[in-house]
């Protein structure tokens, strides 16, 4: 296999059937994709840790499982880069932050166990925006992530560490989180897909906190099939996490390979609205594609999602203002030493937080502060029961919404750096589904001017996960034929 990022393009469903029937060893899997990292992480930067050590033993166990005839789960040998604010069992977790420096978790996510159960090898850690706050991939202590179709741009954020990993051939899956968009914006940069399943749907725990009545952990992958079986491992109740929904993983696979033929598109203009003529241009041959393949696709307005970005952008630092109060200096990573505790903990947080991290827990302070936490936090809450029952109503009427995934293709590296208003326009299209609770999943479907990818969202009810990736695969057919490899 060479190492140009082709030839490793597999997909995890065809690796896993080759490992598991002794075709192919997960170790000569592993080899092949770390010889495309050894290529061109250098120029990319897309992970924050490599675990080859770690990878060569799992992968060889895995090698051990099918010489005796064990069974090996539905990803066995299947390398996957993990977005670096999940918990690893002794392994480095950092959330691309100097605050968690030297800190080692004492358990594994949900996630990474199921990945382990299912026979999957950990390839490496990927970078973030710090604490997943930013849309670039640009806010890492370590420095950013660079978009593989074009190292002058970004691959989005805040999970563009894992979404260029899978873009660049360095794993056929990825993990990420998305509070806002940071699955689903990166996937449309990186032209991969990239979804974001129902809140519950996924276990939280081992996912570090950024404002937990938002964050859902979701797969990237080169193909709708891919993601669906990446959510189905990954996905299902787990007593660990309170907020995690009864019942087992939504059956992703279901309903891919049924069509459209009879379904109600609705095209959102709220999901157009802002957007740059290439990228909606995009977004009506998507909808077109899925007329001609039988779907109903009428326009549909939904105004109270003009309201989401504010409202989240209350929300989220109201969250994260609470859930970062734990680093203190004591309990993670980095300490600066002081005469005193409180003179410790000012200290360690001042060295320990990058820029945009202070922003959003100063605003969410602010927010939740005694005079004005009915006019910022609660006012933003009702608008988020706005956007729950505006989506109720588009549903009576449609079975699926379409729209962009983001307004524009990558933006150059550094473009909006010094304006964290602009950077925050990147998720005025993801954010509805965010404040719903709702699935979404962005399809890589051609190209912008630019060449660069151009990522179509579809959006659905909560758990109607099949209906998704069937409207997806059916997007992923139609998608023009011209597309890049990076
Ligand atoms: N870009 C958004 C933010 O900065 C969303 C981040 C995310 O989904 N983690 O908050």
């Amino acid at each position: 296999m060479s190492a140009d990022g082709r030839s490793a393009r597999r997909t995890a469903a065809d690796i896993a059937s080759a490992v598991a029937a002794g075709e192919e060893s997960a170790a000569a899997v592993l080899d092949a994709h770390l010889a495309v990292i050894e290529s061109r992480e250098p120029d990319l930067h897309a992970f924050v840790s490599v675990l080859g050590d770690e990878a060569r033993e799992r992968a060889a166990a895995i090698d051990r499982s099918v010489a005796a005839g064990e069974p090996v789960g539905p990803l066995a040998g299947v390398p996957v880069a993990l977005k670096d604010n999940l918990c690893t069992l002794g392994l480095a977790t950092t959330c691309s932050s100097k605050i968690l420096e030297g800190w080692r978790p004492p358990y594994d996510a949900t996630v990474v166990r199921r990945l382990a159960d299912a026979g999957a090898v950990i390839i490496g850690k990927t970078n973030m925006d710090e604490f997943a706050m930013g849309s670039s991939t640009e806010n890492s202590s370590s420095g950013p992530t660079r978009n593989p179709h074009d190292t002058a741009k970004v691959p989005g954020g805040s999970s563009g560490g894992s979404a260029a990993a899978v873009a660049a051939g360095f794993a056929p899956l990825g993990l990420g989180s998305d509070t806002g968009g940071s699955i689903r914006q990166p996937a449309a940069f990186c032209g991969v897909v990239g979804m974001k399943p129902t809140y519950g749907a996924v276990s939280r725990y081992g996912l570090v906190a950024f404002a937990s009545s938002l964050d859902q952990i979701g797969p990237f992958a080169t193909t709708v099939a891919d993601a669906a079986l990446l959510l189905e491992v990954i996905g299902g109740h787990d007593p660990a996490d309170s907020t995690s929904l009864d019942g087992p993983a939504p059956a992703a696979r279901s309903r891919l390979g049924e069509g459209v033929d009879g379904l109600r598109v609705g095209l959102c203009a709220q999901l157009l609205t802002g957007a740059a003529p290439d990228v909606a241009a995009r977004v009506h041959e998507a909808a077109e594609a899925l007329a001609v393949a039988g779907a109903r696709v009428e326009e549909v307005s939904i105004p109270e999602f003009d309201y989401g970005l504010s409202a989240y952008y209350l929300l989220a630092p109201a969250e994260a203002s609470s859930n970062l109060a734990r680093y203190d200096g004591v309990r993670y990573g980095l300490r600066v030493d002081a005469p005193d505790a409180a003179a410790m903990n000012r200290a360690t947080r001042t060295a320990g937080f990058g820029a945009e991290v202070k922003r959003r827990i100063m605003l969410g302070t602010y927010a939740l502060s005694a005079g004005y936490y009915d006019a910022y936090y609660g006012q933003a809450q009702r608008v988020r029961t706005l956007v729950v029952e505006a989506f109720a109503r588009a549903y009576a009427d449609h079975d699926v919404l379409l729209g962009a995934t983001a307004p524009t293709t990558a933006f150059a590296i550094g473009s909006k750096a010094d304006d964290p208003l602009a950077m925050y326009l990147s998720d005025l299209f993801t954010i509805p589904s965010n404040l719903a609770g709702h699935p979404a999943i962005s399809v890589p479907f051609g190209t912008g001017d630019d060449g660069l990818p151009v990522g179509v969202q579809v959006l659905a009810p909560a758990l109607a996960e099949p209906l998704l990736f069937a409207v997806a695969a059916a997007l992923e057919v139609a998608t023009p034929q011209e597309e890049t490899v990076p």
